[in-house]
């Protein structure tokens, strides 16, 4: 779940010497509306907040696509990556960092609220031998 998936890494962001200390998760109810409205908003952060603000619907997410997610998130507090170009400098840091996360972006399905399925596009996902290695 979201909570121990941010866990994992954060330890493996440490043991590459990446700092993400501090950073935390919060479910948020913002968040939630956020995602009510849009099938494919999850969480944000904010400026000098070490904060990811998430919607319980992250849970419902394969994991490939929850990870994914979370480490992009973890890149705006990390990269410092807020401006207009806040997603670009994100990816860019995903991919300079951690290249071997196979960061890539995908259309994911999931079921939301009320057992409805929910279509999202271009999803921030991981590779599943990314997630092999976290749990290691
Ligand atoms: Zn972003």
């Amino acid at each position: 779940m979201m909570g121990s998936d941010l866990a994992a890494l954060k330890r493996y962001l440490k043991s590459k010497g990446i700092p993400s200390s501090g950073i935390k998760l919060v479910r948020d109810g913002l968040a939630d509306e956020m995602n009510i409205k849009k099938a494919r908003q999850f969480c944000f952060t904010e400026e000098n907040h070490r904060t990811i603000f998430c919607a319980h619907a992250l849970d419902w997410l394969p994991r490939e696509a929850r990870v994914g997610i979370l480490l992009h998130e973890c890149f705006h507090i990390i990269g410092h990556c807020f401006n207009e170009y806040a997603e670009i400098c994100v990816d860019d840091n995903v991919m300079s960092h951690v290249p071997e996360s196979g960061y890539h972006y995908r259309d994911v399905e999931y079921i939301g609220h009320l057992g409805r399925v929910r279509k999202a596009k271009a999803i921030e996902c991981v590779s599943k031998a990314f997630l092999r290695r976290l749990d290691q």
